[in-house]
């Protein structure tokens, strides 16, 4: 049982760790129009400070961690982090989100490391839009990474796909539908106000409820129970092999069962996505502190995360009601200051 446990009674034994704030996509949704500054190479934690921040994260209750990015398969030598991760005994379990470009590459010596599982990102299944979604990426690239993962094992894999209105919602029943024949997860995780405010607007991004019915008019969901299963309500289709999730930060936000803290890229701990309150822990690292300290700094990590956030205020009126100055001013206010790529979703 974790010793970390936050304000509101919330055992916290997730950490999620982002190893890069460099990516080989640009979203549309994810990063600005413009792109993002990137931190200089030695503001970036080095292996050997990630994996004093984890041990002693170990050693204060931390069970699961998910590497992050930007993208995480671009950071150098990443199978080694894997490899030194999967050595720490209390880390149960350990998985990666992954645009998967390179995974047709790595896919084996990651599980070969000991990684668990991927999730892999996918907006589209059109090369096209995918290309336009990701500002340049090639769809045939990924299949293969994921054609890999399989192979190597890497199980369950786990699609992520963020649907927008307009833009790729017509492709809902078709993620959908790769869990009929195989043993996949499709998590379709509701818009996030975060990348550029040009991008973000109440009227692109659709509910959880919607993506539900919309898959309910193909073939009833009935509910799954799994043992870790985080955030997402999973659902099975009638005769399917694999299952779908959803992730709805927003419309049925999951704040009360809340496990996870972040470490971003550049040494700070983030309690809560959607808070902009962070923790600086590579002062701590690269001045000699002690691991009491960076013990301290953990606890404090857990106790600053706020009881949950208030991204509702975004859906509660219907979005086309909202008059475009109180629209503009929302938006401003919950618009995360760091993209996702730069904090790791
Ligand atoms: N590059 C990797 C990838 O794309 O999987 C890992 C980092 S990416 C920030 C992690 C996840 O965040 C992806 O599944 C992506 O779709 C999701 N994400 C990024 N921006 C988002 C937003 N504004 N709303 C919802 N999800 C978002
Ligand atoms: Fe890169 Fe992932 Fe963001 Fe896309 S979602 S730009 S792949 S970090």
């Amino acid at each position: 049982m974790s010793n970390l446990k936050d304000n509101f009674f919330r055992i916290i034994d997730y950490l999620r760790v982002s190893v890069i704030d460099r990516c080989n996509l640009r979203c549309i949704y994810c990063m600005p129009t413009d792109g993002i500054t990137t931190e200089r190479h030695d503001e970036i934690l080095s292996y050997e400070e990630i994996l004093r921040v984890l041990r002693i994260g170990a050693r204060l209750g931390v069970r699961k961690v998910r590497i992050t990015g930007g993208e995480p398969l671009m950071r150098k030598n990443i199978t080694f982090l894997i490899d030194s991760i999967k050595s720490i005994p209390e880390i149960e379990d350990l998985s990666m989100t992954t645009n998967g470009v390179l995974l047709n590459k790595y896919a084996h010596e990651l599980a070969h490391a000991g990684l668990d599982r991927v999730n892999v990102s996918i907006d589209s299944l059109i090369p096209e839009r995918y290309k336009q979604i990701t500002r340049g990426g090639d769809l045939d690239v990924v299949l293969n990474g994921l054609a890999s993962a399989e192979k190597a094992g890497l199980d369950p894999l786990k699609i992520n796909m963020v649907p927008v209105s307009g833009l790729n919602d017509d492709e809902i029943l078709d993620f959908a539908k790769l869990t009929f024949n195989t043993n996949v997860q499709v998590r379709f995780i509701e818009l996030m106000p975060s990348g550029s405010v040009d991008f973000w607007d109440p009227d692109k991004y659709i509910t959880t409820d919607q993506i539900r019915s919309t898959i309910e008019s193909l073939a009833p969901l009935t509910p799954v129970r799994l043992r870790r299963h985080g955030p997402a309500k999973y659902y099975r289709m009638k005769g399917a092999k694999g299952i779908i999730g959803f992730i709805s930060a927003i419309t049925h936000h999951f704040c009360e069962d809340c496990n996870r803290i972040r470490l971003t890229a550049d040494g700070k701990i983030r309690p809560c996505l959607f808070s902009e309150t962070e923790i600086d822990l590579k002062t701590a690292l690269r001045t000699d502190a002690s691991d009491l300290e960076i013990e301290r700094l953990l606890r404090l990590s857990v106790e600053a995360k706020p009881k949950g956030h208030s991204l509702d205020e975004l859906h509660q009126n219907p979005p086309r009601e909202y008059d475009k100055h109180v629209k503009s001013s929302l938006i401003t206010n919950h618009l995360m200051k760091r993209p996702m790529s730069k904090i790791g979703g």
